[in-house]
């Protein structure tokens, strides 16, 4: 692998691992010593592929970019309370089946919740 790419690589992990706190570009920088025109040219490749994205703040009394990242990975808390794993009809389930999840109530009322619990709250009332 090239030093590049090398370093996409690795400002990629660093940004994904800072989850939804975010690191300023030029921490970013510091901890892969590399230059900040460099570490610039990085993070707009990473945006323009669409793994991060990128706010402008205010730091030191210096404008600069937060950078955030786009997808995070997995975590098994994301589906510790899923129906299907504590289901009696899980070996009798399946996408072909009499008992399968497109028509199966307790998954469509879990996915219906997680759904209602991300979408932002209403500006009425
Ligand atoms: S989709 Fe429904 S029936 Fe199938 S395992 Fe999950 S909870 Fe059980």
């Amino acid at each position: 692998m090239s030093r590049r790419n090398n370093l996409v690589h690795q400002a990629l992990q660093l940004i994904v691992n800072t989850g939804d706190h975010g690191v300023l570009q030029s921490e970013l920088w510091r901890k892969l010593k590399a230059c900040s025109r460099e570490g610039s040219r990085i993070a707009l490749k990473l945006e323009n592929k669409g793994f991060i994205r990128r706010e402008r703040e205010l730091f030191s009394g210096r404008w600069t970019y937060r950078l955030y990242p786009k997808r995070r990975p997995t975590s098994v808390n994301s589906i510790i309370d899923c129906p299907c794993l504590m289901c009696p009809e899980t070996s009798r389930c399946g996408a072909w089946s009499a008992v399968r999840p497109s028509i199966c109530e307790r998954l469509t009322e879990w996915i219906l919740n997680i759904a209602q619990m991300e979408m932002p709250p209403s500006g009425d009332g």
